[in-house]
């Protein structure tokens, strides 16, 4: 896998697809700037080596054409503070203004082009368009974890201008190595626990993970799913009727295979989705009509939390409950806690795909696992076992 650490890029221009999609509130100020932190050290060390970078990203969701709202303008000072360099800003990402400006940058210099999806050629994949974006450096990164998924100008079509002169940025090779050491070479036992809304978004990923892990661990909504396939009676719970064949069907072939299914015993219920509504605790399958599931039970919480501090590698997608309501975020905290306990202890942990994620942030756990991933989309197509054009680009 080449990385920009392959390459000396003393009096050469590094065009770096980065992710800065950061939120901006109504006055345009940066609220989160992770992804813009997360893209600093392979700027630096293209910088650092003696070379000049163009910067190119998206940010937000255009319609068709610039919007002041959405233009990267407003993230220049604050690229300026986190770099401690001047950044020079073109207001168009291709043509004269974009290719004068490339073509007069210094050594140490950094240019930042404006929003790439300004031009619906860049969503399109459009061929005549990455060449326009890819006259403008010497040498092509890819840093932009979040986008891998998308076969989008500047994230993947672009790479074929570069021939040998392609590699991922620090961002990127972080992502594919960690991932790696969970599905390829994960010391045993290897515990995936997946939670989240639906069954049918996640059961692409169980099927994949049923062949590389030892135990798989299921929560959050989609578990009343598969406690009504084992006969269960789940209330109001959230349920996908159309997966209940699939869902037994995992339950057999995860038996078959040998891999310990984690199924909820105990369920934490309300008698509304809401933060106030009335609670209680039953059996998963013996939940009281008119009442809903909306956490893992406190056996629950227990039993999960012992397999957690047996495991040697762990991946966490996806929250145990609904956890942006304090009353129903206990499993997700528990399970939060564990993890991070065993990370003490010395298990390799990976936090991956959008909630999870936002639960970690939630609990302040970020530095308490081994590994948080950025891409939400692009993290879980990667787990489903699907080729992202962003990685296979720059491998070619
Ligand atoms: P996902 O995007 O599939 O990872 O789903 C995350 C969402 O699932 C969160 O917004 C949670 O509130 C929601 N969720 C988790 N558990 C439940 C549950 N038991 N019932 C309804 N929604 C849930």
């Amino acid at each position: 896998m080449k990385t920009v650490n392959d390459f000396n890029f003393a009096g050469k221009k590094a065009l770096i697809r980065v992710d800065f999609n950061v939120p901006l509130n109504e006055n345009f100020e940066i609220t989160d700037d992770t992804r813009m932190q997360a893209a600093l050290p392979t700027i630096n060390k293209v910088l650092n080596d003696g070379g000049s970078v163009i910067l190119m990203s998206h940010l937000g969701r255009p319609k068709s054409g610039p919007e002041e709202k959405f233009s990267l303008k407003h993230i220049t000072n604050h690229l300026k503070d986190l770099l401690h360099t001047e950044v020079l800003f073109s207001g168009d990402c291709i043509g004269s203004e974009a290719k004068d400006k490339s073509n007069a940058l210094l050594a140490g210099e950094v240019l930042l082009l404006e929003n790439l999806r300004f031009y619906p050629q860049e969503k399109a994949g459009d061929k005549t368009f990455a060449k326009a974006l890819a006259e403008l450096g010497d040498v092509y990164v890819n840093d932009a974890f979040g986008t891998a998924h998308r076969a989008h100008a500047s994230t993947a079509i672009i790479a074929d201008e570069f021939g040998a002169e392609k590699c991922f940025g620090f961002v990127m090779a972080g992502e594919i190595k960690n991932v790696q050491k969970v599905l390829d070479s994960g010391k045993s036992p290897v515990l995936a626990i997946l939670g989240g809304a639906k069954v049918s978004s996640k059961i692409t990923i169980i099927r994949q993970l049923i062949d590389k892990v030892d135990q798989i661990m299921i929560g959050g909504g989609m578990s009343y799913t598969f406690a009504k396939a084992a006969g269960g009676k789940i209330g109001s719970s959230m349920v996908e009727d159309d997966y209940l064949d699939l869902a037994r069907e995992i339950m057999e072939e995860a038996e078959k295979k040998g891999v310990d299914l984690l199924i909820p015993q105990d369920s934490t219920n309300a008698d509304a989705f809401k933060p106030d509504a009335n609670t209680g605790v039953s059996g998963i399958g013996e939940i009281p009509d008119g009442w809903m599931g909306l956490d893992i039970g406190p056996n629950t919480m227990k039993a999960f939390a012992d397999a957690i501090r047996n495991a040697k590698t762990i991946l966490w997608n996806g929250p145990m409950g609904v956890f942006e309501m304090d009353a129903f975020a206990k499993g997700t905290k528990a399970i939060a806690d564990a993890i991070a306990e065993a990370t003490e202890n010395g298990t390799f942990s990976l936090v991956g795909g959008g909630d999870s994620v936002a639960a970690v942030k939630k609990f302040g756990y970020q530095d308490k696992v081994s590994y948080v991933s950025t891409g939400g989309g692009a993290m879980l197509e990667y787990l489903e076992g699907k080729t992202l054009p962003g990685i296979a680009a720059i491998l070619k």
